[in-house]
């Protein structure tokens, strides 16, 4: 870790003029906790439960999972840590499962779709998550909603296993965050109705870029789509944090492009909360972050969402960043 950098692991993330964000870490497996504190990461603002169950010979059993989540809550110490349902099908299979046969998998039978089909699964996930929140701060945060009934759904079936948990006398933490991730356009569109229901939300660049753009996140031959800084990704962000902020509610960003260096003053600007990325992006984004003040990527924000293409929005950061 260059010195220059290993300073900020023990700063919180403020921008030039004091506003105060967090940064925090994605994570795959309570293994990778280490790094994000060696890193110096605020939270983890993503655990992509899915990889429990990929990594497994079986569905991991409600105990199993309780063991894994409560690993990385006691290892974060109080500091929040956002565990993501099981986010399967698309391209993430499972070698004990057969998922139907589908046309189009990544529009298809997956994530909160197959959750909610599958409330035996579903059950003992959301158990095993509710138990480990009696351990720290947990946000339980559901993947690929498309519709405001799927969100409600979602939540009564958290409070469906809460009522179990209480007849069974079994500890959980009454006030657990149940938010969402925002990756699907109709969800980033009505984010200000979602936001009435869900405690946070995060957004899921990597696949809010795809549905938006109608391409493949996986395919070599479209990639040219693959636009972060496209400005109608840029709109549909910034409609996803007014709509939260309309009520009051956190926003974080956990795609790729909440670790991104060019992309971060345009995100301060359009006035994100929380940034996760991978541990080892952290205290970079830290660094640049000190610099900035909160008037001047907003300014940069607002003229970025008034462009026409990505290729001038990277210009005009690339200038913005040559000045720090
Ligand atoms: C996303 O879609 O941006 C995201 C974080 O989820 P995943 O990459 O796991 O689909
Ligand atoms: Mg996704």
């Amino acid at each position: 870790m260059k010195a220059e950098l290993s300073k900020f692991k023990e700063l919180p993330s403020l921008t030039k003029d004091g506003a105060e964000k967090l940064i925090e870490a994605n994570i795959g497996s309570p293994l990778d906790v280490e790094s994000v504190l060696e890193n110096g990461g605020e939270g983890i603002g993503l655990f992509r439960s899915e990889f429990l169950y990929m990594d497994n010979d079986h569905f991991p059993t409600e105990d199993e999972q309780f063991e894994s989540y409560k690993k990385v809550i006691d290892a974060m110490n109080g500091k929040l840590v956002v565990i993501r349902t099981l986010d399967i099908g698309g391209d993430k299979k499972l070698s004990y499962f057969e998922f139907p046969h589908e046309m189009n998998p990544f529009l298809g039978y997956r994530a909160i779709r197959f959750t909610l089909d599958r409330k035996d699964i579903f059950r003992d996930q959301i158990r095993a998550l509710l138990r480990a929140s009696a351990f720290g701060e947990l946000g339980i945060m559901f993947p690929m909603i498309a519709t405001i009934d799927e969100f409600k759904n979602a939540k009564a079936f958290v409070e469906e296993c809460k009522a179990e948990l209480d007849k069974e006398k079994i500890a959980y933490d009454k006030n657990v965050q149940v938010g969402m991730m925002v990756e699907i356009p109709a969800a980033a569109i009505s984010a200000d109705k979602f936001s009435k229901y869900a405690d946070f939300f995060s957004i899921g660049t990597n696949d809010l870029i795809q549905y938006s753009m109608a391409a493949d996140r996986m395919s070599e031959n479209v990639t040219y789509l693959y636009q972060p800084t496209n400005p109608s990704i840029l709109r549909l962000i910034k409609m996803t944090i007014e709509g939260a902020h309309k009520n009051n509610r956190w926003v974080g960003m956990c795609g790729e492009m909440a670790g991104d260096i060019q992309a971060l003053p345009l995100l301060l600007g359009m006035g994100l909360d929380a940034f996760s990325m991978s541990a080892t992006s952290m205290l970079r984004a830290r660094s640049l972050m000190s610099k900035i003040e909160i008037k001047e990527a907003e300014e940069l924000a607002n003229k970025a969402l008034d462009l026409e293409t990505s290729e001038e929005v990277l210009a005009l950061v690339d200038e913005f960043l040559a000045a720090k």
